[in-house]
């Protein structure tokens, strides 16, 4: 649990690893992603914050690793609104999907969740007190994977969750997953937040680790 940036907390690793904005105002606490344990999301308690004051997750793809506490979390706080993009939103909304998610593969069982709003196109941005979220279609790990640009006092923080692949056959597709690459690279981030390799900065280390994964 540390804080990355004002605001901006990485919650810790539960199946992937969960990041958390504190909009601070009355839209509340942000989640990026939700992992696979209810436990890390009630940590934020040990930072001083409430997690019954989460109103938002944002999920980045329908990856069971990303999603598997999200119908815990909604138990535990009614208000949560989930966020996915429409290509990858079945698989969050109904049961079925399991080589989507990949539930079978990692021994578990997925509880759908309601999507409050399926992202469609390239760019949706998601506005929350003086925060401009920038939910950006990235695919190629999965066809609905988004990544998120977030400004705060000039700093641009990526959420890039899986941006090592892997390219899962029948699923992924490996040029939209190059090209969403060179996107990202493009945006020339300061801060970078990984979903499975921690925190990358300052923007050259950014640079790099994408640069890593383009062929
Ligand atoms: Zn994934
Ligand atoms: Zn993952």
């Amino acid at each position: 649990m540390k804080e990355i940036f004002d605001h901006v907390y990485h919650l810790g690793d539960s199946g992937c690893s969960v990041y958390l904005v504190n909009s601070n105002s009355e839209e509340g606490l942000i989640l990026i992603d939700c992992g696979m344990s209810l436990n890390l999301i009630k940590k934020i308690i040990k930072i001083g914050l409430n997690p019954m004051e989460i109103n938002h997750c944002i999920i980045t793809h329908f990856h069971i690793d990303h999603i598997g506490a999200c119908s815990d979390l909604k138990n535990f706080n009614k208000k949560v609104k989930f966020y996915a993009h429409e290509l990858d939103a079945d698989a969050i909304e109904e049961r079925g999907h399991d080589k989507e998610t990949a539930a079978k593969w990692y021994g578990v069982k997925y509880i759908p969740v309601k999507l409050e709003k399926r992202f469609k196109g390239v760019l949706e941005i998601l506005k929350f007190g003086e925060y401009d979220l920038q939910c950006i279609h990235t695919p190629g790990h999965t066809p609905g994977s988004i990544s998120i640009l977030l400004e705060i006092q000039g700093k641009k923080i990526l959420f890039g969750q899986d941006l090592h692949g892997p390219m899962i056959p029948g699923i992924s597709n490996f040029d939209n997953y190059q090209k969403s690459l060179r996107m990202l690279l493009s945006l020339k981030a300061d801060i970078l937040c990984e979903g499975h390799f921690g925190i990358f900065q300052p923007a050259s280390g950014v640079q790099r680790y994408i640069n890593s994964y383009i062929e």
